[in-house]
């Protein structure tokens, strides 16, 4: 299920950063982070009362001092091109000033929901006459530093988010996310895996501009691809605009089953396809590595394998990806994407008895034994398969502390040698045996 987005958008030093940590807060106490996307706090999840959204803090972002006013334009068009809600911060010490005109003048033209945050308002001395002017409705009184109408706000973000509209949990469908940066052929993948098939396609209400489902049947299986950008019309703005398009890679992983990571193959791998596929290995979808524009790459006999090797060096923490050579140009191998799909869906739902693991890890652990910390050995007395989508283990032990990873990656290494698990992440935790 992918989440809406909520972007807060306003000029600097409004307190948008400090408003975003303050609505992020609960979450990023307790949720891991997720590889270079915290990082920097530009997104954050927060959720209220059921309520969960992406919000974006165009704040986190610095500009040279003569751009200002043009790079606000320019947030605020995107936050109306692909938020859901938008919140307007504007300080109520300072009272609005002509930036501030500006921009409600730009979100008056929107159809989105915009919600104005009259931020610094911790003491009652101000006078809110004016922000009435600026014909956003009645300001959400806020202080960021302290804490004070953020409920308030947050309930006003919930009263707009849409119902999360979703194509029924089927089991037959499988979901499919193509993700990637921006210009490496995710729309003519696309376009080129519907072409002689049957195309539903689905405007979904209320996501981002050009977010469509699109329902392909094929040899009499359903594919769903999520989140699908670009077919309907390419962006005007800039698709560069990195957060946004590592944000729509995160809600498509995080609502597919199989994600095919594309990389272009003239470019070879940069630090955004890294992070990319980082996303997807922690949303523990399947995942299948498309390098394409292979028409682009001069060769010879060995250029594929060399190809493949840096690949994998780059890419250390996901060997487990198959890796496929296209060219959604010509065509070449595309139809193969169909078969590796259907390979790693079926090896993120693989299932192994627990009889079976116990055999495996009774030659494992004779092979190399268990470690042992300060005259304590590890002793494992049990693995067992808890969940599908994907793999996940429990292993059971006298003291987890003494459970090493690389003796946990040992097992994996294991697991994946004498049942494949090719295309899918696999999660081992370790547990007491109370
Ligand atoms: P941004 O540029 O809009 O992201 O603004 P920041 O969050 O970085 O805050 C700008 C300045 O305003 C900082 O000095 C903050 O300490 C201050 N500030 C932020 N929120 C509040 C608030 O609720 N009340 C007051 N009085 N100051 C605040
Ligand atoms: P998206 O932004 O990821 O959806 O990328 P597009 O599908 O719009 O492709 C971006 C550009 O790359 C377009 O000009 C495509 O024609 C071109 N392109 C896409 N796939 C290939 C390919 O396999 N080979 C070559 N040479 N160009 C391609």
């Amino acid at each position: 299920m992918s989440h809406p987005v909520v972007a807060i958008v306003g000029r600097p030093n409004v307190g948008k950063s400090t408003l975003f940590n303050r609505l992020i807060q609960r979450r990023l106490a307790i949720e891991e982070p997720t590889a270079g996307v915290t990082r920097d706090r530009i997104y954050g999840r927060a959720d209220w009362t059921g309520h969960e959204f992406w919000l974006i803090d165009t704040g986190g972002l610095t500009f040279e001092e003569d751009k200002i006013s043009r790079e606000i334009h320019r947030q605020v068009k995107l936050a109306m091109e692909e938020a859901n809600v938008i919140i307007f911060v504007v300080d109520v010490r300072s009272g609005p000033v002509t930036l501030d005109y500006e921009v409600a003048a730009m979100l008056r033209k929107t159809t989105k929901p915009v919600i104005l945050a009259a931020n610094k308002a911790e003491s009652p001395n101000f006078d809110m006459s004016e922000f009435y002017a600026l014909g956003l409705g009645e300001p959400t009184l806020t202080s960021g530093a302290h804490g004070l109408g953020t409920g308030d706000l947050l309930d006003e973000v919930a009263k707009h988010l849409p119902e999360t509209e979703e194509f029924p949990e089927d089991e037959e469908i499988l979901r499919v996310a193509i993700i990637g940066r921006p210009n490496v052929g995710k729309s003519s993948l696309t376009n080129k895996l519907s072409g002689t098939e049957r195309v539903i396609v689905s405007d979904m209400p209320g996501t981002t501009r050009d977010a469509i489902d699109l329902l392909i049947e094929r040899d009499n299986r359903k594919y769903l691809f999520v989140d699908t950008a670009g077919i309907r019309r390419k962006s005007k703005v800039d698709e560069a605009v990195e957060y946004y398009s590592v944000l729509r890679s995160i809600r498509a992983a995080e609502s597919a089953d199989v994600v095919l990571m594309l990389i272009d193959a003239a470019e070879g791998v940069t630090e955004q396809d890294k992070r990319i596929a980082g996303i997807a290995h922690e949303a523990g979808r399947a995942l299948v590595i498309v390098v394409n524009k292979w028409d682009k790459v001069e060769k010879d006999d060995k250029t594929m394998d060399a190809y493949r090797d840096n690949l994998r060096d780059e890419l250390a923490y996901i060997t487990y990806a198959p890796i496929l050579f296209i060219s959604a140009l010509t065509g070449q191998r595309v139809q193969r994407v169909y078969e590796l799909i259907d390979y790693v869906a079926e090896q993120h739902a693989l299932r192994v008895k627990t009889s079976r693991l116990n055999e495996l890890l009774e030659d494992a652990t004779a092979v190399v034994p268990p470690p042992s910390k300060k005259g304590k050995q590890l002793k494992i007395y049990y693995l067992t398969q808890v969940r599908v989508k994907p793999p996940t283990f429990s292993i059971f032990v006298n003291d987890p502390e003494l459970a090493h990873f690389s003796y946990i990656r040992f097992l994996e290494n294991k697991l994946r040698e004498t049942y494949g698990f090719e295309g899918t992440p696999i999660r081992i935790y370790v547990r007491k045996r109370s």
